[in-house]
């Protein structure tokens, strides 16, 4: 690939519009763009022409196989492979790929989640072609992008529901862009730059920790002598490992048509961040989902693991995705930019109400789309932004902001009393915006960063929330717009009295502060979901349902088992954690423990044959402490066990994810402590485990 330029590669290994363009016949390319582009039914004839000219293309290049690629409830991607082979009478095989097969499969998928929605008799549910998204080749396979529902139409996967709240905010956002003249518009799609945080460990120090293994975290470990401290690793020098490592992800990233664009180390040691050029959000998802697998795989490659668990390491910062999220016009034109003139500015300042009032209405939605057991470690840990979500505007915006909810001058760069449709906004100087990294919702200059995502999060829950929030607030803006008798007055009428309404959401200062909590929770009245399970069970209140079903992006039947199925992932992870320090406590580290304090017991006494008379301070000082540790440890044992075994009696999930945070995570905390305590007064060679210093700093 060395001497390649990246534009020979880039996508070469996507079947994209390129590719479209040069193997398709000119009507079957028209046809298939006006599905793509403006979401008609595909012809069968058309299906049939485009599944040949893409085996066609596939086979050239390597393919001998066809999978359906789709992104179920589990988070992760699924594939089932089928060959394109099929005899032929001579008793030799051709390769065959029907229209039919590439619009339509059947995955045997009844082990997939599906929270009660697919009973055993429609057990196989099928996958549906997503033409917006562009089939790939990844090894020998043809993937294609694909939506995952049940026979009774229910959406079982991520695609479905992200693609339903992309079409509601352009049907909505078009409804305004009327009012305000633009009868062009065909479409409004909605952006999304994900920046992908990662650790990187040695493979082989990775074996040896059962809880990387089993959970993607540790689950004991000491601090380290030097950890983050000296913020040395921030846009730091790449080691060459990780530097080799990066190269071959770009490569195998780009080939897939992945704008994989910046790449630095992130604050923790061995931490480093990923991000690509923006893109619709279908496309993003289904890029990150890509990214966070073939990052996995290239690590492989290098003898490294790439580890996505948002709290990888106790005491050192863990890893989230940013989400960068942006609607614009088919024609390019941002609608979260301020514009040029004073009609642009007035649409702006709509649409960014829309998104004030969106994130205060759903603030509970937008935080269950980013719950998992991992990411409840990050948000509130002092380092990634809280549970509680707030709006950062930037000082310049919201002194606009406050001049029209109080009808006073504007003291920007001139005084100058803003009139909606009249005045010019000043020019936001984009730098300013962006200094705030501890709100969990920023504006930044032309788009807003959602900052909450975990990095193992697949990116559609936040913004099939997001998407159809902001609908919803347009929604309402339309209906009463598309009323007024004079649009000028209404709209100003209306942009004040979203400030008013939503002022509260609207917090430029610093969100890691404890006291900003309390005034959030105290005095402005924000929700703080610090776990899943305590904000998960939100997702079926009446306004949610109400908002999301009336827009047709969820059924109830699917709100319903997704909220049993995110709870149900939560208590199962927690408890093979906690298996796994069971094990890991009982099988290794007290076993350790014992043989290092009996060889000190043997020292010591050998000291005594010799010299009778001595106290044999330092041995005895070891050995009691330790002792004294490893009752500890073995009543904390017993005691996660039984808090284990107690949620089997729970009466329903809820029940279960409550007694998950409320007995089993406080006892893993309380089994943790002495461990690591012992660890630091065992002797390096009889502990079990690669110790933090091992793991963050054995990168080369
Ligand atoms: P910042 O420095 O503010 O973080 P960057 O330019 O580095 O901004 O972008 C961070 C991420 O945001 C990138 O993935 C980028 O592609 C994405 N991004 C930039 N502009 C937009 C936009 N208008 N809509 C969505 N994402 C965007
Ligand atoms: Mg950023």
């Amino acid at each position: 690939m060395s001497n390649l330029a990246v534009s020979d590669y880039f996508g070469s290994m996507v079947f994209d519009d390129r590719v479209m363009r040069a193997k398709l016949s000119a009507d079957v390319y028209e046809s298939l763009r006006k599905t793509i582009d403006e979401g008609s039914v595909l012809d069968i004839s058309v299906a049939n022409a485009v599944a040949q000219a893409m085996k066609d293309w596939a086979v050239d290049h390597g393919a001998t196989h066809f999978t359906h690629w789709f992104q179920p409830l589990t988070g992760i991607t699924a594939e089932k492979h089928d060959s394109f082979i099929s005899p032929s009478p001579n008793g030799s095989v051709i390769m065959e790929f029907s229209g039919k097969e590439l619009i339509k499969g059947e995955p045997d998928a009844s082990s997939f989640p599906s929270g009660g929605l697919r009973a055993t008799f429609e057990a196989r549910g099928y996958t549906a072609w997503d033409p917006t998204s562009y089939a790939f080749i990844k090894g020998k396979t043809l993937c294609i992008p694909t939506a995952f529902c049940s026979y009774g139409g229910h959406a079982l996967d991520k695609k479905t529901p992200l693609l339903r709240s992309m079409e509601v905010l352009s049907k909505q956002a078009l409804r305004i862009l009327r009012l305000f003249g633009n009868d062009t518009a065909k479409r409004v799609v909605s952006s999304v730059g994900p920046e992908q945080e990662y650790f990187l460990v040695t493979r082989e120090m990775y074996d040896k920790r059962p809880d990387l293994r089993f959970t993607g975290r540790t689950l004991f470990g000491a601090k380290p002598p030097k950890g983050q401290e000296l913020d040395d690793h921030y846009f730091g020098v790449i080691k060459p490992g990780v530097a080799a490592f990066m190269e071959d992800l770009n490569n195998e990233l780009w080939k897939l048509g992945i704008l994989a664009k910046t790449e630095h180390n992130e604050v923790a040691p061995a931490q480093h961040e990923l991000a690509p050029i923006y893109t619709t959000t279908n496309i993003a998802t289904d890029h990150n989902q890509l990214t966070m697998e073939i990052m996995q795989k290239v690590a492989a490659r290098h003898g490294l693991v790439c580890l996505l668990h948002e709290k990888p390491f106790a005491g050192v910062n863990g890893s989230g995705k940013h989400n960068n999220w942006s609607i614009a016009t088919d024609s390019g034109q941002n609608l979260l930019s301020p514009g040029a003139t004073p009609y642009e500015n007035a649409q702006f300042l709509l649409f960014l109400c829309a998104v004030i009032k969106a994130v205060d209405d759903y603030q509970d939605l937008l935080r269950l789309s980013v719950a998992t057991a991992g990411n409840d470690h990050r948000l509130g840990a002092n380092e990634a932004p809280p549970a509680v979500i707030s709006m950062f505007l930037g000082d310049e915006l919201s002194a606009v902001l406050e001049a029209i909810d109080s009808d006073t001058p504007y003291e920007g760069t001139k005084k100058t009393k803003m009139k909606l449709g009249v005045d010019v906004l000043p020019r936001f100087n984009r730098d300013t915006t962006d200094r705030n990294r501890t709100s969990p919702f920023a504006f930044t200059g032309n788009k807003f960063e959602f900052r909450m995502l975990g990095s193992s999060n697949s990116i559609a829950c936040a913004n099939i929330m997001l998407n159809s929030a902001v609908a919803e607030s347009l929604r309402i803006y339309a209906d009463r717009l598309e009323k007024a008798d004079d649009f000028e007055t209404a709209l100003h009428e209306m942009i004040k009295k979203t400030l008013k309404d939503h002022e509260r959401i609207i917090f430029n200062g610093n969100g890691y502060d404890d006291a900003w909590i309390k005034e959030a929770t105290e005095e402005r009245g924000l929700t703080n979901y610090p776990t899943t399970a305590d904000c998960m069970p939100h997702l079926l209140d009446e306004k949610n349902v109400k908002m999301l079903t009336s827009l047709g992006v969820f059924t109830i039947d699917e709100l319903h088992s997704r909220r049993d199925i995110m709870l149900e992932n939560y208590t199962k992870s927690v408890l093979i954690e906690a298996n796994t320090m069971v094990s890991m406590a009982k099988r290794q580290i007290a076993p350790a423990i014992e043989a290092y304090a009996a060889d000190v017991a043997k020292s010591a006494a050998a000291k005594k044959a010799i010299v009778p008379e001595l106290a044999c301070r330092y041995e005895s000082g070891i050995i009691s402490k330790l002792s004294e540790l490893i009752d500890e440890i073995e009543a904390k044992t017993i005691e996660l066990e039984k808090a284990v075994n107690a949620t089997g009696g729970a009466k329903d999930i809820i029940e279960e994810s409550a007694m998950i945070r409320d007995t089993v995570l406080p006892v893993m905390s309380e089994l943790r402590a002495p461990c690591d305590k012992a660890e630091q007064l065992t002797a390096r060679s009889y502990w079990p485990y690669p110790t933090y210093a091992d793991l963050l700093f054995g990168v080369r």
